[in-house]
This record gives structure tokens, C-alpha cells and sequence, in this order.
């Protein structure tokens, strides 16, 4: 028996079935008008019923196919079970992540600019960067040069004068200035060598721990001031400066009311370059270098 053969026997079979279903069906449809004619209505029950079964039947047969589906690929609804961020997450625990995050990006591409240099963070040694010496003769990074002229002209904009005071410092000037401290403290002030130098600390930080060896810090005053001590942080320049010079990528590196996470004292002239991106984001959510660092886990 070749192939031919089964496919002709087939197709007779279904054939012969399908015309004695209509025979059936037909017969089935003269009975069910016979009986309807006649006021006999069981027949035409029995139809409705049995067609509302068959329905009813596909509908059951066609969930449980439905549901056995779903269960047989588990893997979307175990993700998003096991995905506790988006559902179950206290929303301040999803803003802190959050914030990590964009902070890490951040530290990621500021290429070197959110370096953390501080009392327990020496420079690391070897540092180095491209100098570019200002008009008035200061040493800063290269990188710091553009926004710096911008911050500079937004301040004359402003209707202010101001004085730069000090910008890089080699270690050698670190050294020479801390001495020159103690030692006026010590003659000066009648102070013991220990003393002086405590004293002396709380506004120079130790050769080796200071952001001016970086080139990224910058101490500013207004105009009429010539020294740190005669500094006046209620100046108009420096009020204009603590609160815009962000926009130009500046911080205030030592704020008052953050002196207990930086370890340092209040410092309203001593302004850090960090780049315009990380500026604006320490600004908008108030932190200091130190709380960015350990928001990183750095
Ligand atoms: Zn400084």
C-alpha cells in the first residue's frame, strides 16, 4: 500500500462521513420543525441545552489549556517577585540608592577633579596635573582655567570685586606657611611650640593633606581684603560666591554647619574646583566631599 493509496482511502472516508453527517443533521432539523410545528418543544430544549453545554465545555477546556500555559513559563512572574526595589522599598531607601548611584557616575567620570585630599587623606604621592599660572601670578590645574575666567566674570556681572588669596601650593610653600604660623603664634602670642602648632592647624593644613597641593583649590576674598585674617565672610562678593559659584563648578569646601563630617574648620574663602557636574550635584543635596565619599562607599 503506497502513500497514494492511504491518502485516496482517507479522503473517501471523510467523505462518506461528512455526507452522513448532513444526512443526520438534515434528519435532525426536520425532526426538531416537525416538533417545534406541532407545539412540541423538548426537542428544541434539549438543543439549546446541549449547544450551551458545548460551550461551556470549550470555555472550561480553554481556560485550563490558558492557565497550564502560564504555569509552564513561571520565569516573568518570579522576576518581578523577586525584584524587591520597585514594589516593597521604603521610598527614602529608593531615593538614597538612588542618589548613590547618580554619585557614583559622577565620581566615574569626573576624571580625578572629585579627588578627596583632606586631614586624614594625604595626597597621594607622585600627584601631578597641568599647570596654568594666572594673571595674578597663582598656580591652578589646567582644567580649572575656563570655569574659573566664567566665575570670574559672573562675580564683576554681579557688581563685585574680588581678590584671589592663594591657589596651588607646592609642598615646600605648604611648609614655609604652617612654619611661618607657628612661628608668629609663638613669638607673638607667647605660645608654647605644641600649642602654636595645634592652633596653627585649625586654619593650614599639614604639608601633604592640603587640596592647594592638588591645584584645585582656590581661597578667594572680596576685593577690599588682602589677608585671611582680615577675611569677612559676610562680604557681598563671598555671600555671592557660597551661593553661586557651583554653577561654575566651585564648593565651598569647609561649610560651617558641616565642620563635624569634614573635620575642618569653618573656611568661607576656601573655595575647590570638582567640575561643574559634581558641583551641582553636592549643591543640590547638600553635602560635603566627605558625605559624596562615603555616600560611594569610598
Ligand atoms: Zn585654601
Amino acid at each position: 500500500m503506497d502513500f497514494n493509496e492511504i491518502w485516496y482511502r482517507i479522503k473517501k472516508g471523510a467523505k462518506r462521513f461528512w455526507k452522513k453527517t448532513k444526512r443526520l443533521v438534515k434528519r435532525y432539523v426536520r425532526l426538531l420543525v416537525r416538533h417545534t410545528k406541532a407545539k412540541d418543544y423538548s426537542i428544541l430544549i434539549y438543543t439549546i441545552a446541549a449547544v450551551l453545554v458545548l460551550i461551556l465545555l470549550f470555555v472550561l477546556i480553554g481556560k485550563a489549556f490558558h492557565g497550564k500555559k502560564k504555569k509552564a513559563e513561571p520565569t516573568t512572574t518570579e522576576v518581578v517577585i523577586a525584584t524587591p526595589t520597585e514594589a516593597t522599598e521604603d521610598p527614602v531607601v529608593t531615593q538614597q540608592r538612588m542618589l548613590a548611584e547618580q554619585a557614583e557616575q559622577i565620581y566615574n567620570s569626573s576624571a580625578g577633579l572629585t579627588v578627596l585630599v583632606n586631614p586624614t587623606h594625604p595626597i597621594e604621592s607622585g600627584y601631578t596635573f597641568e599647570h596654568k599660572t594666572l594673571n595674578a601670578g597663582y598656580d591652578i590645574d589646567n582644567r580649572m582655567y575656563d570655569d574659573l575666567i566664567s566665575l570670574s566674570d559672573a562675580i564683576n556681572a554681579a557688581g563685585f570685586e574680588y581678590n584671589i588669596l592663594g591657589a596651588y601650593r607646592d609642598r615646600e610653600t605648604q611648609e614655609n606657611l604652617l612654619n611661618s604660623q607657628i612661628e608668629s603664634f609663638v613669638n607673638e602670642e607667647g605660645l608654647s611650640e605644641e600649642e602654636a602648632k595645634s592652633k596653627a592647624l585649625l586654619n593650614i593644613d599639614e604639608p601633604g593633606y592640603s587640596e592647594h597641593e592638588t591645584g584645585l583649590a582656590i581661597d578667594i576674598a572680596s576685593g577690599d581684603v588682602t589677608t585671611r585674617t582680615d577675611f569677612d565672610d559676610t562680604a557681598p562678593a563671598t555671600q555671592w560666591l557660597i551661593a553661586n559659584s557651583y554653577k561654575y563648578g566651585f564648593i565651598l569646601r569647609y561649610p560651617q554647619d558641616k565642620t563635624g563630617v569634614t573635620g575642618v574648620n569653618y573656611k568661607p574663602w576656601h573655595f575647590r574646583y570638582v567640575g561643574k557636574e559634581a558641583a551641582t550635584f553636592l549643591h543640590d543635596n547638600n553635602l560635603s566631599l566627605e558625605e559624596f565619599y562615603s555616600m560611594i562607599g569610598r
